[in-house]
C-alpha cells in the first residue's frame, strides 16, 4: 500500500499544527505510523490522497449515519447556501430542525443549538448549576464529555475522589468542583451523595459510554441514577453526543425509557456540520438567557447551512425501519466476524450500530478499570492489517466504530473477510 502523499502532507502539517493535527486522536499516535489524509468520501467508502480506497467505520467519529456525501444532505446544503451562509439573525431553518427534533423526542421540551458537543456539555453544566444554585458536579471515570475544563478530570485513587486533571491548564480549583466515581458502581454514587449532601448540581453520564471502549451500563444502574438524582434535588444529564439519534431517534433516553433532566447532543445532529445542542423541560430551559439568567450565546449558533444539513439527515433517520435496518447490518457484520474468529481473546462489544473491538477474556466490560491497557498492542497490529484490507477504523483501540445506512451487505462481507484474514495473521505473529 502506497501512502507517500499522506506522509508528505503530514510532514507539512506538523509545521503548521501542534502534532500536525487539529484534534489529537487524528495523529495516529496510539496506533503508530502516519495518519491518512482523506481526499473524498461517498456512501460508506473513503479514498485517501494516495488513491487507496477504504470501507469507513469511523464515519467522522459518528456524525455520518448516512455515510459520506449523502444526496439528500448535499442538496439541502447547496440549496441553503445559495441564499447566504450566515446572518446572525433567526431563520426558519432553526425552527424546522427544532420542530423535527422536539416533535419526535418526548424527553425534552425546548432546545438550544450551539456549535459543538463540547459547547453543549459546557452549557448544560452551567444550566444545571444555575438552576440548582449548587456548584459540584459528579462524573464517571471512563466517560468523555468534550474538552470542558471541569470535565477534563480523571479519577484519583479512592472510590469517590476529586481526581486529577487529565490536562494541564485546568486549575486545581475547577477540579475541586468535580467529583469522580467509577461507572456501574452504586456504592460510590451513594457515598458521593452522602459526602456532598445538597452540594451536587448534576450527575453527568454518557448513558452508553462510548469514548473509552464501549462500557455498557445496565438499565438498572441508569434507573438508580435517576432515582438518586431525584431524591437529592440533583439534575441528571445524559450526554447523548454519540448516542443521540444513533441508538434511536431519541437516543439512549428513548432506548432505555429513562428521562434525564438535561440532554446534550452533537455529532449526528448536524449532518456532518459543526452543531451541538442541549435540551430540557420548558421550566429548566427558561433559565437560559435571554429568558433567564444563565448566559449562553454563539455567533454561528443555529447556522442555516448546518441546520439544513441536520434537518436533511434527521429526516432520513425518521424513516420507518431506519434503526432496525442499521442494527440488522451491524449484527450481520459482528456475527460474520465472530463466527470465523481465529483469535480467542478477540471480542466485539456492541449496542445498536455502535461496536467496539476488544481483546479480553472478560465477558463484559462496564467500567474503565476493567480495560487492560496491554491489550492495545493487539489493536495496533490489527489496525494496520485492516488498512491493508481496505477497512478504515478510528485510529485508537479505545474508540468505537459505527455502521451507517450506506454500508452495503457487499461492504460487510468484504469487511468480515478482511477481519478474519487480519485476525489470523495476528494469531501467527
Ligand atoms: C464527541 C463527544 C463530545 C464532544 O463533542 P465535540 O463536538 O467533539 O466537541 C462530548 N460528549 C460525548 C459523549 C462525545 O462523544
Amino acid at each position: 500500500m502506497q501512502t507517500s502523499v499522506s506522509a508528505g502532507l503530514f510532514e507539512k502539517a506538523k509545521t503548521y499544527f501542534p502534532g500536525g493535527v487539529n484534534s489529537p486522536v487524528r495523529a495516529f499516535r496510539s496506533v503508530g505510523g502516519s495518519p491518512l489524509f482523506i481526499e473524498k468520501g461517498k456512501g460508506s467508502h473513503i479514498w485517501d490522497v494516495d488513491g487507496n480506497e477504504y470501507i469507513d467505520y469511523c464515519c467522522s467519529w459518528g456524525p455520518l449515519i448516512l455515510g459520506h456525501a449523502h444526496e439528500g444532505v448535499l442538496s439541502a446544503v447547496s440549496k441553503t447556501m445559495q441564499n447566504g451562509t450566515s446572518f446572525g439573525a433567526p431563520t426558519r431553518l432553526e425552527n424546522q430542525l427544532a420542530e423535527l427534533i422536539l416533535s419526535n423526542n418526548s424527553y425534552i421540551e425546548k432546545i438550544r443549538f450551539v456549535s459543538s458537543g463540547t459547547e453543549a456539555v459546557m452549557s448544560a453544566i452551567r444550566l444545571a448549576r444555575g438552576y440548582t444554585g449548587r456548584t459540584k458536579i459528579l462524573k464517571f471515570e471512563g466517560c468523555y464529555h468534550g474538552h470542558v475544563d471541569s470535565l477534563l478530570v480523571k479519577a484519583g485513587s479512592g472510590l469517590v475522589t476529586f481526581g486529577n486533571t487529565s490536562s494541564s491548564g485546568v486549575p486545581e480549583s475547577f477540579v475541586n468542583e468535580t467529583i469522580t466515581v467509577p461507572l456501574n458502581n452504586r456504592a460510590a454514587v451513594e457515598e458521593a451523595f452522602q459526602q456532598f449532601k445538597n452540594e451536587i448540581a448534576c450527575v453527568i453520564i454518557e448513558p452508553v459510554p462510548a469514548n473509552n471502549g464501549l462500557l455498557l451500563q445496565g438499565k438498572a444502574f441508569l434507573n438508580f441514577l435517576r432515582e438518586q438524582c431525584t431524591a437529592h434535588g440533583t439534575l441528571l444529564i445524559f450526554d447523548e453526543v454519540i448516542s443521540g439519534f444513533r441508538l434511536s431517534f431519541s437516543g439512549a433516553a428513548g432506548l432505555y425509557e429513562i428521562k434525564p433532566d438535561i440532554c446534550t447532543y452533537g455529532k449526528i445532529i448536524g449532518g456532518g456540520f459543526p452543531v451541538g445542542a442541549y435540551g430540557a423541560s420548558r421550566e429548566i430551559m427558561s433559565c437560559i438567557s435571554p429568558e433567564g439568567n444563565v448566559y449562553q450565546a454563539g455567533t454561528l449558533s443555529g447556522n442555516p447551512v448546518a441546520m439544513s444539513a441536520g434537518t436533511a439527515q434527521l429526516t432520513e433517520c425518521l424513516r420507518p425501519g431506519f434503526y432496525t435496518e442499521l442494527e440488522k447490518k451491524t449484527s450481520y457484520l459482528i456475527n460474520g466476524i465472530m463466527s470465523a474468529n481465529p483469535f480467542p481473546l478477540f471480542k466485539i462489544f456492541s449496542l445498536g450500530s455502535i461496536f467496539w473491538l476488544a481483546f479480553t477474556e472478560k465477558e463484559a466490560i462496564s467500567c474503565a478499570e476493567d480495560i487492560d491497557p496491554g491489550s492495545m498492542g493487539y489493536f495496533k497490529t490489527l489496525y494496520h492489517q485492516l488498512l491493508q484490507e481496505g477497512v478504515y477504523l478510528g485510529p485508537s483501540g479505545y474508540e468505537v466504530g459505527f455502521v451507517s445506512s450506506e454500508h452495503t451487505y457487499d461492504d460487510l462481507d468484504k469487511t468480515i473477510a478482511g477481519f478474519v484474514k487480519s485476525l489470523s495473521l495476528l494469531t501467527k505473529s
